[in-house]
C-alpha cells in the first residue's frame, strides 16, 4: 500500500493533519512510536495537566473560597490517588477519542518508531524490533518536543525527587515543599497545582521576569498575586547545580549579576526550563533533511522541509511550542497537500496560563510594540469595577487592549483574571478581521459579564471606559 501522506508522530500537529488530510480525500497513515496517540498534548502534558489544575483548584476553593459566600463547610480532605485517577481517566477518554477519530477517518496507524529511509519511505520499527517499510507521496515529521535541561548543569531526572512535567503530573505524595526551576508557563502551573495541595513552592527563574515573553505589566500583576497565594520567587538567579540529598534533592543557584550562591533543599524539584525540539532517531541525517541553529526542522512558508515531499509542522519546527499552533498548521498543511492554500496566522496565537487567575494573551505586547517603534494606545480596565467579577469575588486582574494610535486596529490583548482563557478569543477573532478598539468597544456584551471588562478596555484605549 503507498499512501499520500504518512505523519510522523500523533501529538495535536500530527492527529490534525492525519485527521484533516484524510477529510479532504487523501490516503494517510500515521506512525506513533507511544502506545496511545496524542502526543504529548494528550498524555503528559496540556490535558493532564489540566485536570489537575481544576481539581486542585476546586480543593482549594473548598477550604478558602467559600466561608465568604456564606457557604460553611469542613476542611476539605485530600484522596490524591482519586485526583491522579480523576487525571488519568481524562487523558484515557482524549487518547481514546483521537484512536476513534483515525479509525472513523480510515486512517492507517503503525505503532513503533518512524524513521525516514529516504524521500517517500519510512521504516518502523515496534518494540519487539520487527520493521516494516511504508511508502507514500508525502512525509509530515510531526515529532513534538522533549524536556530540556538547565544549559551548563547537569541534572539527573529521576521523575521522583527531580521531576520533569511528566514527572510532577504524577507524584504519589504532596511534597511538603517544591522547588520550581523556570518561571515559565509549564512551572508555573504545576508548582501552583502542587502549592494548592498544601506544598512550599519555591520558583527559581534566570530572567528578571516571570512569563519570559508575556506583556510586562501581566507578568508584574500576576507575581504579586501567585506571592500572595504563597509562592516565593526569585528572579535574575541562576542555578548552577541539582543534585539528590538532603531532604531530597538540593539547588544552588547565585544571582544572574554576580554574588554569592546559595544552595537550598526540597523534596522535590521540578525542572522546568523549557522545552527542545525531538528529532532523535528519525534519520534526518541521512535523509540530508536540514536543522537549523536551535534543532529545529527547517522549514518554509509552506512547511517544506529543504527535501522535496518532507513536510514538517508543530514544536519540531519554529514557532511557540503551542498545541493549538501544531493544530492550526497540521491543518493549513494538509489543505496544502490536498491542493488548497492552507496558512497560519502567526500574529493571533493566543496563549493561555491556566492558573488561578488565569493570565492570557494575543499578539503583541507593550515591550515589542515600544520595540517596533509602534505609536499605540494602551486602554485598561480592571476587574475590581466589574460587577459580576464582585459578585463572584473575582476582582483579582485587569483587561488591557493595546490598539494603533492612528488607525484604531487592536494590535494586542492581555487579560489577568477569572476565565481570561475563554475571554481571550473574542479580541482573537476581532483581530482575525483586522477590528478596531472603536468595533469592540460598540459591540453589545452581556450584562453581568467579565467580558464586559473587556469591552470597557477597548472603550478606555479608543477614548473613555464607561465604569471608571
Ligand atoms: C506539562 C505540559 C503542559 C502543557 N500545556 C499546554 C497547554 O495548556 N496548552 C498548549 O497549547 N500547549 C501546552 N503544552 C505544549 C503542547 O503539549 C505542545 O505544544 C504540543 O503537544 C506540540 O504538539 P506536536 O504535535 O508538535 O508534538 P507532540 O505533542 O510532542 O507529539 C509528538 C509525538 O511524536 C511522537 N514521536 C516522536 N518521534 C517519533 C518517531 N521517530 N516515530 C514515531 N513517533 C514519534 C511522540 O511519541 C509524540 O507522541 C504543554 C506541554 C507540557 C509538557
Amino acid at each position: 500500500m503507498s499512501y499520500d501522506v504518512i505523519v510522523i508522530g500523533t501529538g495535536p500537529g500530527g492527529y490534525v493533519a492525519a485527521i484533516k488530510a484524510a477529510q479532504l480525500g487523501l490516503k494517510v497513515a500515521v506512525v506513533e512510536k507511544r502506545a496511545t496517540f496524542g502526543g504529548t498534548c494528550l498524555n503528559v502534558g496540556c490535558i493532564p495537566s489540566k485536570a489537575l489544575l481544576h481539581a486542585s483548584e476546586m480543593f482549594h476553593q473548598a477550604g478558602h473560597g467559600m466561608d465568604a459566600l456564606g457557604i460553611e463547610v469542613a476542611a476539605p480532605k485530600l484522596n490524591l490517588d482519586k485526583m491522579m485517577a480523576h487525571k488519568d481517566a481524562t487523558v484515557k477518554s482524549n487518547v481514546d477519542g483521537v484512536a476513534f477519530l483515525f479509525k472513523k477517518n480510515k486512517i492507517d496507524s503503525f505503532i513503533g518508531t518512524g524513521k525516514i529511509v529516504s524521500a517517500g519511505k519510512v521504516s518502523v520499527t515496534a518494540e519487539d524490533g520487527k520493521i516494516q517499510e511504508i511508502e507514500g507521496k508525502n512525509i509530515v515529521i510531526a515529532t513534538g518536543s522533549d524536556v530540556a535541561g538547565i544549559p551548563g548543569v547537569k541534572v539527573d531526572i529521576d521523575e521522583k525527587v527531580i521531576v520533569s512535567s511528566t514527572g510532577a503530573i504524577a507524584l504519589d505524595k504532596v511534597p511538603e515543599t517544591m522547588i520550581v526551576v523556570g518561571g515559565g508557563v509549564i512551572g508555573l502551573e504545576l508548582g501552583s497545582v502542587w502549592s494548592r495541595l498544601g506544598a512550599k513552592v519555591t520558583v527559581i527563574e534566570y530572567l528578571d521576569k516571570i512569563l519570559g515573553a508575556m506583556d510586562g505589566d501581566v507578568s508584574k500583576q500576576f507575581q504579586r498575586m501567585l506571592a500572595k497565594q504563597g509562592v516565593d520567587i526569585n528572579l535574575s538567579s541562576k542555578v548552577t547545580g541539582v543534585e539528590k540529598g538532603g531532604k531530597g534533592a538540593k539547588v544552588t543557584f547565585e544571582p544572574v549579576a554576580g554574588g554569592a550562591a546559595q544552595t537550598v533543599e526540597a523534596d522535590v524539584v521540578l525542572i522546568s526550563t523549557g522545552r527542545i525540539p525531538y528529532t532523535a532517531g528519525l534519520g534526518l541525517e541521512e535523509a540530508g533533511v536540514a536543522l537549523d541553529n536551535r534543532g529545529r526542522v527547517e522549514i518554509d512558508g509552506h512547511f517544506r522541509t529543504n527535501v522535496a515531499g518532507i513536510y514538517a509542522i508543530g514544536d519540531v519546527v519554529k514557532g511557540p511550542m503551542l498545541a493549538h499552533k501544531a493544530e492550526d498548521e497540521g491543518v493549513a498543511l494538509a489543505e496544502i497537500l490536498a491542493g488548497q492554500h492552507g496558512h497560519v496566522n502567526y500574529d493571533v496565537i493566543p496563549s493561555v496560563v491556566y492558573t488561578q487567575p488565569e493570565v492570557a494573551s494575543v499578539g503583541k505586547t507593550e515591550e515589542e510594540l515600544k520595540a517596533a517603534g509602534v505609536a499605540y494606545k494602551v486602554g485598561k480596565f480592571p476587574f475590581t469595577a466589574n460587577g459580576r467579577a464582585r459578585a463572584m469575588l473575582a476582582t483579582d486582574g485587569f483587561v488591557k487592549i493595546l490598539s494603533d494610535k492612528t488607525t484604531d486596529r487592536v494590535l494586542g490583548g492581555h487579560i489577568v483574571g477569572f476565565g481570561a482563557g475563554e475571554m481571550i478569543h473574542e479580541i482573537a477573532v476581532l483581530m482575525e478581521f483586522g477590528g478596531s478598539a472603536e468595533d469592540l468597544g460598540r459591540t453589545c456584551h452581556a450584562h453581568p459579564t467579565m467580558s464586559e471588562a473587556v469591552k470597557e478596555a477597548a472603550l478606555a484605549a479608543f477614548f473613555k471606559p464607561i465604569h471608571m
